[in-house]
């Protein structure tokens, strides 16, 4: 409550009574979060008393006066951490140009992130203010064949990336088969068919336990969150997969319908493409990935449990979901993966604070 907020109240002041706390100084104006008359404690204008004195008669005594910080230069900004992930696959007959571009906006515009280029695409997900992101994304679609980029936001913590990296790749996502895979101007050649939330609720509507779902991720993703009845690989790295498909151990699925599914869906298209090269015949995979599942139907659908992401946020949730997550060394239900037991390295767990606490 400012003072002038005070005088609009309408009421007479007998300057001596009325204690008031002054909080914060904003422009010369003085808040008020707390003040009272004659002991009776008042907010926000109303007394709490349950009869107002009258006629109120009230005074002010400052009981304590915050120092005026130093003003920001710039005090209209307030900074919103936004974090932008894409993916589009498509010939680039230079993916070094493509690269130094990239590069080239990001570093301009202070963002941080992780965007490999290769001749089948970009893959990127790039995080940093949001008027800066929404330079990066204009620019990114001003070349003809990233304009129709599905581009999916989502809120960041600030500083979600340690640094940019930029770098041309063999594949944008590393099955380890850069020769397998057939990419033209509208993706993926052969890859499976492609679902939206609600067309995936309508194959399971009309085949029902016959579709099998199978996480088209590393399985420490799985642990925090999945499709509820989902096939779960025990796959360290992308490049895993390859050597399953031909295991044998998927063959009782070649002719069930099978939907694929991953973080944002670049994965899937790979997969998927790779599953019907070697004989799957019923493939399908969510268009979008589980983001836009969870955006269309939260903890209301098919989805349990939180999403695993790639920068400092560790996970992000959709609604209040169930915790799926066990903590690997006593078992609490946590939904936090954190760099274990190498505190430096690559070995991801879910742990809870207690036994893996934060910055050990
Ligand atoms: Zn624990």
């Amino acid at each position: 409550m400012t003072l002038s907020k005070l005088h609009s109240d309408g009421m007479s002041f007998d300057w001596e009574r009325l204690v008031f706390e002054v909080s914060d100084n904003v422009d010369g104006f003085v808040s008020v979060d707390n003040w009272s008359v004659l002991g009776m404690t008042i907010r926000s204008g109303v007394p709490c008393a349950e009869r107002r004195p009258q006629p109120l008669s009230v005074s002010m005594a400052r009981r304590a006066i915050v120092p005026i910080a130093p003003r920001c230069p710039y005090p209209c900004t307030v900074a919103t951490p936004k974090i932008v992930l894409f993916y589009v696959f498509t010939p680039l007959p230079d993916p070094e140009a493509i690269r130094l571009w990239q590069h080239r906006v990001c570093e301009s515009l202070g963002l941080r992130g992780r965007i490999i280029v290769s001749s089948h695409g970009i893959n990127a997900t790039v995080g940093g203010d949001i008027r800066e992101v929404k330079r990066y994304v204009k620019a990114t679609r001003e070349y003809a064949a990233f304009r129709d980029a599905d581009i999916k936001w989502s809120d960041g913590v600030g500083e979600d990336f340690p640094r940019l990296t930029v770098r041309v790749r063999p594949e944008i996502v590393t099955f380890g088969v850069p020769d397998e895979v057939e990419v033209d101007e509208n993706g993926v050649v052969g890859g499976g068919t492609r679902l939206s939330p609600d067309e995936l609720h309508t194959l399971i509507d009309e085949r029902g336990d016959e579709v099998a779902f199978l996480d088209g991720r590393n399985a420490i993703e799985a642990q925090i969150g999945r499709f509820r009845g989902a096939i779960v690989p025990d796959v360290d790295t992308t490049r895993d997969f390859v050597g399953l498909l031909e295991s044998g151990e998927l063959d009782h699925l070649k002719h069930a319908p099978i939907v694929t599914y991953c973080t944002g869906g670049v994965r899937c298209e790979v997969l998927s493409a790779l599953m019907r090269h070697r004989g799957f015949t019923d493939v399908y995979q969510l268009d979008g990935g589980i983001v836009r599942y969870g955006e269309r139907f939260a903890d209301q659908g098919l989805w349990e449990g939180s999403l695993y992401v790639f920068d400092k946020r560790m996970s992000i949730e959709f609604g209040s979901p169930t915790v799926i997550g066990r903590c690997v060394e006593c078992g609490t239900p946590t939904s936090r993966v954190v760099n274990h037991p190498d505190r430096n390295g690559r070995e991801l767990a879910v742990a809870c604070e207690e036994c893996v606490p934060t910055g050990a």
